[in-house]
């Protein structure tokens, strides 16, 4: 049977890198032996290109390319793989981030950057089954990030106050598939709910 496959979604800051890591110590979850992954990748080419691209002055087009190649990366060498050896994969940050950042850098681009990117996956990308989107106020994680990523503080606080209409947006459109996280509580109290909810559906499904 194939593997189930979980994202963690959300705003820089919200927590999703702090509770992957607290997941990949949880008895309960590495019992049944899931692959951690995460976009963009570690090590690989396009996901070093994606790193570059995020440091420098890159065309937002062609950033968008980079990542979507990427995650084409990250399917084909990882979640397929893993999926189809009946494994569960979670994935910190995946497709859904794209629709919600480059919804945002290409709003003056296109006319309606969230579908036409929603398109550029279609066919090809895995619909994750389960995701969690850290919900936070962009003011609450700029603090936590203190003067990681930066552009003035302005900038940042309306460009992710953007991404996190936009993530709200698809958690509204897809709430089978969402779960919505308080990420403003305690990492303890927000892992715990995590695992105990992979849990519960994996027991499910
Ligand atoms: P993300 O992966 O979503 O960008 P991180 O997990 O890297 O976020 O967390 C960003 C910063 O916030 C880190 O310094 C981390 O220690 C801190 N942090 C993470 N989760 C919490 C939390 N629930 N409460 C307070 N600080 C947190």
């Amino acid at each position: 049977m194939r593997g189930k496959l979980i994202t963690l979604e959300g705003i820089d800051g919200s927590g999703k890198s702090t509770v992957a890591e607290r997941l990949q110590e949880n008895p309960e979850i590495k019992a049944f032996g899931p692959v951690f992954t995460r976009e963009p990748t570690r090590g690989t080419l396009t996901g070093n290109a994606v790193e570059r691209a995020i440091q420098s002055d890159t065309d937002q087009l062609a950033e968008l390319f980079l990542f979507t190649a990427d995650h084409a990366e990250h399917l084909a060498k990882i979640v397929k793989p893993a999926l189809e050896n009946g494994k569960t994969v979670i994935s910190d940050r995946y497709s859904d981030s794209r629709y919600a950042y480059q919804g945002i850098t290409l709003k003056t681009r296109l006319e309606d950057p969230l579908e036409w990117i929603k398109n550029l996956h279609r066919g090809w990308t895995i619909i994750p089954d389960l995701t969690f989107l850290f919900d936070i106020r962009p003011e609450v994680s700029i603090e936590r990030c203190g003067k990681r990523g930066e552009q003035s503080k302005f900038e940042k606080l309306e460009f992710l106050r953007g991404v996190r209409e936009i993530f709200l947006r698809l958690a509204a459109e897809d709430p089978e598939r969402f779960i919505i996280m308080d990420a403003s509580r305690s990492p303890e109290h927000i892992e715990k709910e995590v695992a105990r909810k992979i849990l519960e559906f994996l027991s499910r499904n």
